[in-house]
């Protein structure tokens, strides 16, 4: 049994699959306590292996994105491998990065919390524990981003994304994306990922 918190069938809103078509398989849980944590994910419902397959092949994605929560808390190789062959689909998962994930998981994002720099961040740093990252994403809280690029996870194909922060205030909205499309412009390392879902207001 793995503890789901919800699974559906939306775009991905964020990073280098924006736009895509995906079925989203939230668990629940995490090992971190992100002060700015708004993710709504503590709250699941025990499932076997075969009624997550059957309900995420209920949809025509080529994507899965495992989520949370904390999504390396609950997956293994085994897992992987039936996600695999009883859905077709390619699997994708976002991560902060402090657990080993299974070896064949088709897109590996990172989103390491908080910057690397503070003496907290940067014990966060010092536990990632994965081997590569396709694509580092990273939300803007006004940190050092230069620390993001000599991450031992960051390979020659790494894609970094830069993110506002989510703000409930529109002008405060504003001015969080504002500066953070000025970084993108000052360091084109970086490519600008928008909220789209909240924009579009889906989920
Ligand atoms: S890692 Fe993500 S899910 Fe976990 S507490 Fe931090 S923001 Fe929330």
């Amino acid at each position: 049994m793995r503890r789901i918190n919800e699974i559906f069938y939306s775009l991905q809103g964020e990073g280098f699959h924006t736009g895509t078509p995906a079925v989203f398989l939230r668990f629940s849980g995490c090992n971190l306590r992100c002060p700015f944590c708004d993710t709504k994910h503590e709250q699941g419902t025990p499932m076997t292996d075969a009624e997550i397959v059957a309900y995420i092949s209920t949809f025509p994605a080529e994507w899965i994105i495992l989520t949370g929560g904390e999504p390396s808390l609950w997956i293994d190789a085994d897992f992987i491998h039936t996600l695999h062959v009883g859905t077709g689909m390619k699997i994708a998962i976002e991560t902060n990065g402090t657990n080993p994930l299974p070896a064949d998981i088709d897109w590996v994002t990172l989103s390491p919390k908080g910057g690397l720099t503070t003496p907290q961040t940067a014990s966060i740093a010092s536990r990632l524990r994965l081997q590569r990252a396709d694509e580092i994403k990273v939300v803007d809280c006004g940190q050092d981003l230069e620390p993001y690029f000599h991450l031992p996870q960051a390979g020659s194909n790494t894609r970094f994304y830069l993110q506002p922060c989510w703000h409930p205030d529109p002008e405060q909205a504003q001015k969080a994306e504002r500066r953070t499309i000025d970084r993108v412009l000052a360091d084109p390392r970086w490519t600008l990922s928008i909220q789209l879902h909240r924009k579009l207001g889906i989920e």
